[in-house]
């Protein structure tokens, strides 16, 4: 049986980070607090769901490989816990994910990205154009190429999201509406200033974990803010597909068109999401270019799209780091930072409050998850208290 833990956490930032490292705190016992003055409102209510460790590989970032394969391998007894302590639904499908590519160049780059996958231990399988319209009777038979996914898996972010809510509800978690603004030393950080309190935090722990808005807390560094955090937009919609449509597919549906990501996922209402966009120019409203592209390819792929409903166009806020990498560590005995999820955050969080859970614990993390790469303090010199700089991997300090 598994020990109950005594003692208070603070987590700052309720989006998926923060409320899975909840739940997962409270699964071990923890008396939790949670700040946030709308959970569930940044990245988290726009982000497509994909659990895709495999097919969002991408070139030069493999210090994040076995992270996401180690979160994936963590998803399906995360849902399985929420889903006992819950009745709310999910959308969690593990149905795999096609890759398709356009034209033949696509089809080269598919293959590339493939040979890129097997070298570094992931099994994507080609497919022909045949076998996967039997598998996804909606796409064109116009495709190059594809390849299936089978453990790439998806949920709905937005239904997960509102179920760890009610599981914290039950649980009595604590949720204080408010927006952060200041924390009142690191080391150890005395406490918490909001619009309008100051929680002083006592023997508890704080988790800074609020994505972006993470950037905008101060007083926990010496100089710079060592968190370098930048907005990467992502403009996404939701459609509904006609009755006599359905289902349009059943799995995710990736593909590359004329070089361009595009996906497709089905949800089990009968609405799709086709995203997404990826942009930094500071525009936080739906981008008329980027809408139309996604719409074009996402139709050329899957002609059947052109029948749907368009319920909802919108714009997510991901939030980047410079090298692609979390912030996740310790900075002071009683503080820990967990953010900067940037792409794969729904996908990461459960390797991020599973490595809270264990610094806070004093465990190993899993074994091949090396968090070194993900220090906070990586970004800047001299900033981190001298006692905790490159604190990452290190538990170290006792958890009280
Ligand atoms: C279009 C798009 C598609 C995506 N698709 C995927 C995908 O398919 N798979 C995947 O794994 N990831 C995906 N992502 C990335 C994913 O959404 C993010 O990495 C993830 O949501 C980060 O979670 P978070 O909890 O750290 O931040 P957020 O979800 O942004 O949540 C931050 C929370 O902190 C709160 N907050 C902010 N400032 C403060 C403050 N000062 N005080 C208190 N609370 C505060 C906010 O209200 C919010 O609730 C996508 C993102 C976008 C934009």
């Amino acid at each position: 049986m598994r020990e109950r833990q005594t003692g208070r956490m603070i987590v700052i930032g309720g989006g998926l980070v923060g409320l899975v490292t909840c739940f997962e705190l409270s699964e071990q016992g923890f008396q939790v607090t949670l700040i946030d003055p709308e959970p569930a409102s940044g990245a988290t209510h726009y982000a497509g769901g994909m659990l895709a460790p495999i097919a969002e590989v991408q070139y030069r970032q493999e210090a994040l490989f076995p992270l996401m394969l180690q979160a994936a391998a963590l998803y399906p007894d995360l849902i399985e816990r929420v889903s006992r302590a819950s009745a709310s639904p999910i959308d969690y499908r593990p149905r795999g994910t096609l890759v398709v590519a356009a034209d033949r160049a696509d089809a080269r780059h598919l293959q590339e990205l493939g040979d890129y996958q097997r070298l570094h231990g992931m099994s994507p399988v080609e497919l022909s154009v045949t076998r996967a319209r039997r598998l996804e009777p909606a796409l064109s038979p116009r495709i190059s190429g594809a390849v299936s996914i089978p453990d790439d898996h998806q949920v709905s972010p937005r239904l997960f999201a509102a179920a760890l809510l009610d599981v914290l509800k039950q649980r009595g978690v604590k949720i204080i509406r408010e927006r952060v603004r200041h924390l009142e030393g690191a080391d150890p950080c005395l406490a918490v200033h909001t619009e309008t309190q100051v929680i002083e935090t006592g023997d508890a722990q704080v988790i800074l974990a609020n994505g972006l808005g993470a950037a905008q807390v101060s007083g926990w560094y010496t100089q710079d803010n060592p968190l370098q955090l930048r907005p990467v937009y992502g403009d996404i919609m939701n459609l509904r597909v006609p009755e006599y449509l359905r289902p349009l597919s059943e799995r995710v549906i990736r593909g590359f068109v004329e070089d361009r990501p595009v996906y497709l996922i089905p949800r089990s209402d009968g609405t799709l999401t086709l995203g997404a966009s990826s942009r930094e120019n500071d525009s936080a409203l739906p981008n008329v270019g980027a809408v139309h592209e996604l719409l074009r390819d996402g139709i050329r792929l899957l002609p059947g799209l052109e029948e749907c409903e368009l319920l909802e166009v919108g714009v997510g806020a991901r939030p980047g780091t410079p090298d692609d990498l979390p912030y996740l560590g310790r900075v002071g005995r009683n503080l820990i930072i967990s953010t900067g999820y940037f792409r794969h955050g729904i996908l990461l969080s459960a390797l991020g409050a599973h490595a809270v859970v264990d610094l806070l614990l004093g465990k190993k993390l899993p074994a091949g998850v090396d968090l070194t790469a993900c220090d906070p303090w990586r970004h800047v010199g001299g900033s981190a208290p001298a006692a905790h700089s490159g604190a990452a991997q290190h538990p170290g300090t006792p958890p009280f």
